[in-house]
Order: C-alpha cells, then sequence, then structure tokens
C-alpha cells in the first residue's frame, strides 16, 4: 500500500518534471507547492457578483433594478443564467484556452465555476448539461470545442449527464463581435440542430466561454424548447461590457 502510494507519488513528480503544471491564469509555470494557480495569480480573477441582473447575470451597479439595460430592452429564450468572471480580467487566459491550445484550463474554470456557483447551479436542479456547439470546420481547425471541455468537467464535479452531441453547429456563422444585434440574430437562424429526441428533458443547463449578447444563447434554446425541452439555464466563463 505504502509502495503504491511511494510509486505514485514518484510517477506524479516524474510529471511534473516533464509537463510542468502552466498557471492558467498567466500561464508560467506553477511551483508545485503553489497548486494549480500561482500565488500573484488569486488575486486577479473578478467574479461576477451580486446584485447581477436576473437575466443574464450581468453586474449591476446598485440593487435598485432587477434586470440590466439589455434585458429590459430584449426578451431572451432562455431562462436566466450565470457567468463567472469579468471578461476584461480574464480575457487572455480564455484567449489562450480558445485559440492557444491551452485546453488543460477547463479543469481550472470547472473548478472555479463549481466552487463559485454550486448553490445556483444546484437550485437548477437540471437534468442535462449541453455544451453551445462549434463548427465541425472549426472543431477541425482548433481541435476541441472550448465550451464542452469545461461542460465536460463540470458534468463530472456536478453529476448531471452532460449531452455532448445533442445539437450541432450545421451553419458556419460569421464571428459574432463584427456584427450589430439585429445582424446576430439574422446570423444564427438555422445555425443550430437537434440531433436527437430530446422530450424526456426538463430542464438544462447549456455551457459557453463567453457571454455577448446572449443571442448564441438564445438561438440554442429555441431549438431545445421547440423539440420539447421546457427550461434553459446557462452558465458561462466570462461577462463583459462592450465584447
Ligand atoms: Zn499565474
Ligand atoms: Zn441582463
Amino acid at each position: 500500500m505504502r509502495d503504491n502510494e511511494h510509486k505514485r507519488g514518484v510517477s506524479r513528480t516524474l510529471v511534473n518534471l516533464l509537463f510542468p503544471a502552466r498557471c492558467p491564469i498567466c500561464d508560467d509555470i506553477v511551483p508545485a507547492a503553489e497548486g494549480d494557480v500561482c500565488l500573484g495569480c488569486r488575486i486577479k480573477p473578478q467574479y461576477i457578483k451580486e446584485p447581477r441582473c436576473a437575466r443574464c447575470g450581468k453586474q449591476l451597479g446598485d440593487d435598485t433594478k432587477l434586470f440590466c439595460g439589455d434585458c429590459v430592452q430584449r426578451k431572451h429564450i432562455f431562462e436566466y443564467g450565470y457567468a463567472l468572471y469579468d471578461y476584461q480580467s480574464m480575457r487572455k487566459s480564455i484567449y489562450r484556452f480558445k485559440y492557444g491550445g491551452r485546453c488543460e484550463y477547463a479543469k481550472f474554470y470547472a473548478r472555479d465555476i463549481w466552487e463559485k456557483l454550486r448553490d445556483e447551479i444546484c437550485l437548477m436542479k437540471a437534468d442535462a448539461i449541453i455544451p453551445v456547439p462549434i463548427h465541425t470546420s472549426r472543431l477541425r481547425s482548433r481541435g476541441y470545442n472550448q465550451a464542452q471541455l469545461v461542460a465536460a468537467e463540470l458534468s463530472k464535479l456536478t453529476g448531471i449527464p452532460i449531452y455532448e452531441n445533442l445539437v450541432r453547429r450545421v451553419r458556419k456563422t460569421l464571428p459574432q463581435k463584427e456584427l450589430t444585434a439585429q445582424e446576430r440574430q439574422n446570423n444564427l437562424k438555422k445555425a443550430f440542430n437537434i440531433s436527437a429526441d430530446v422530450v424526456k428533458l426538463n430542464k438544462t443547463i447549456l455551457v459557453d466561454d463567453i457571454y455577448t449578447t446572449g443571442s448564441t444563447l438564445d438561438a440554442v434554446a429555441l431549438e431545445l424548447k421547440r423539440h420539447g425541452v421546457g427550461t434553459v439555464y446557462f452558465i458561462t466563463l466570462c461577462i463583459g461590457e462592450g465584447l
């Protein structure tokens, strides 16, 4: 027993020497004693806190209002959701995760979501976690879907089953950030397709990396509801102003 533990300890040390763990926030190598995030980086993420918009989860300046300006103006198809970080504080980390091949950050992000939003997720009583898909051509060039990686880790932590192939992105869309709100909605029309019968799913949580206007989440929520899903919540890694 003790021998096995010793062997495991040795192999862990070897793995650390060969593939040193990188801090998911600054990407420097983290000394093993500091855990998975280097000490100096622990204060960097700005977490979205109450008061938040009761629909999109965006940070509100004060608690006299229930919804943010965007959600007062525009009706959403999803019920509500939460974002973990303020976008600007984690911009570089998310960028490396999305475009720089740092898939291993997913574990850290999911643990952080579970630590900070545990009560909120439990209250949802969801029976499925569904990652927002990317188009297969993008999946081929990038090698992974960042939302799917976070969703898979979150599924392990929460025990809520993941349905990763349920929603497919069937139409290649233009990058959302270059479009106006109206163009975004048109851009996403018929972009998603449900591949199986989802009538049995009642409450679902969509997982994505960035909340911009909510158009993508709405487009997926619309398809899910058309197939009989009752309630659609979401969790995203970050949300911010003027994305
Ligand atoms: Zn760091
Ligand atoms: Zn809002």
